[in-house]
């Protein structure tokens, strides 16, 4: 399979190489030249197959010869060594847990398959590669726990200060080894700038690659969830609509490639927070990019999602086309903290801000005879003064987030790009 940039100005790569250089030299995302669509089939007897099976049919066909497909099973299966359970809330609505992993958020998916692909990948090669990431609050503690210990592979995470959980910040401060921390004064959109630049930057003297959802192994394996919420959920309720909550917007684009493949999915939400940037391109048809504003969803900070021009190809570039099978809605703080409330004392769920964000998207939309599934993306635990403060209640934290608490952080502190770029090249 070869994947061409959306900017239409660089070399086509193979699935390798998109991995390997992150971002295509014009500065554009890689998006994959061909989709096939699974067969029906196998669509139809989808409950006959694992988990395993489903996952290696959904991204088979992107990876292609580069991974032999003996290894790309056990990649798999060490990928999705926890569950994805749904927990019914409402009558027609359910959640999608997919806190069950390492670090207690979904990108655990995408930062394991991707951490053992570009592992796969520099198996024997003398040179290190480095992953240069910025977060937002979850990329960093997956992406460190999934590439923690992968020969040939460092790792550099840029957060913004003061941005991101104490949770979060440990789990991206404290492991060491090939794992460093970059703490930016600024925002995560400055973060993200900062990467871009270091692509960019010829003076760099390493092999730079991203493992934010604009790499290809990050992203694809998002779409597993669908497959797997599908298959629990259809017999009894054939219409589903997923509301995601976003902020990069790669988790729901990640669905509608797996709708691509021929998964019926009726609709999505993309649910954000007072970060609607794409709430305003679809009602206004312009799309404008906007400084991020911070808010008790913290992963979903952005102003600027990097994945949503692979939406618009995806939906062939067609604003209406877009709106047909895609809505967006945004919520504020106060309305998101009310719906943690209302889902707790009325069905004794207790969501994080980022799913209590997905669950308003789907009470805003006609939902009429379809069920509603909200991703739940990162457990409570990892937002405990906001959850703990709203629901009045104190949470137990499980062992994993215990044992990393009384470690030490450590970090790098970084005003601008000159500060990244020197410890890059010290
Ligand atoms: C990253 C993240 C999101 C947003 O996902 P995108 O793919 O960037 O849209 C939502 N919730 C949580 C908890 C996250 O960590």
């Amino acid at each position: 399979m070869n994947y061409y940039s959306l900017h239409h100005n660089s070399p086509k790569v193979s699935f390798k190489e998109s991995v390997i250089k992150g971002l295509a030299p014009d500065r554009g995302i890689y998006f994959p030249e061909n989709i096939t669509p699974l067969s029906e089939e196998f669509i139809l007897n989808i409950d006959k197959y694992s988990h395993e099976e489903i996952a290696f049919e959904a991204i088979q066909q992107f990876v292609g010869d580069d991974i032999p497909s003996a290894i790309l099973k056990e990649i798999i299966a060490e990928t999705l060594s926890f569950d994805f359970p749904i927990v019914p809330i409402e009558d027609n609505i359910g959640t999608l847990e997919l806190f069950h992993g390492p670090t207690m958020a979904f990108k655990d998916v995408g930062a394991r398959f991707m951490a053992r692909c570009l592992g796969y990948f520099n198996r024997d090669k003398d040179e290190n590669v480095t992953v240069l990431v910025a977060t937002s609050g979850d990329t960093g503690g997956a992406v460190a726990n999934g590439f923690l210990g992968v020969k040939g592979v460092e790792v550099v995470i840029l957060y913004p200060s003061g941005k991101v959980s104490k949770i979060q910040e440990k789990q991206l401060t404290t492991l060491g080894q090939n794992i460093t921390a970059l703490e930016v004064d600024g925002v995560f959109d400055d973060c993200q700038d900062m990467v871009k630049t270091a692509f960019l930057d010829k003076e760099i003297e390493r092999i730079l690659t991203s493992a934010n959802s604009i790499n290809i192994a990050r992203w694809l394996p998002q779409m597993f969830y669908f497959f797997f919420a599908y298959k629990a959920l259809h017999k009894q309720h054939p219409n589903i609509v997923f509301s995601v909550p976003s902020g990069n917007f790669g988790n729901i684009c990640a669905g509608i490639m797996a709708q691509k493949l021929g998964l019926p999915i009726q609709h999505f939400i993309a649910s954000t927070n007072v970060n609607d940037t794409v709430l305003n391109y679809l009602q206004s048809g312009e799309y404008a990019p906007q400084k991020s504003i911070a808010t008790i969803s913290n992963a979903m900070d952005v102003g600027n999602p990097s994945n949503f021009i692979r939406i618009q190809e995806l939906y062939n570039n067609d604003l209406e086309t877009i709106k047909q099978h895609f809505s967006s809605y945004s919520f504020t703080d106060d309305e998101t903290k009310k719906a943690m409330k209302s889902i707790y004392n009325q069905y004794n769920y207790i969501s994080d801000p980022h799913g209590a964000v997905g669950y308003l998207g789907l009470k805003q939309h006609n939902l009429q005879d379809a069920y509603g599934v909200f991703l739940e993306t990162a457990h409570p635990v990892k937002f405990l003064p906001t959850v703990e403060s709203t629901l009045n209640l104190k949470l137990d934290i499980p062992e994993q987030i215990q044992e990393i608490m009384h470690k030490k952080k450590e970090a790098i502190q970084a005003t601008d790009y000159d500060d990244l770029k020197c410890f890059l090249n010290k």
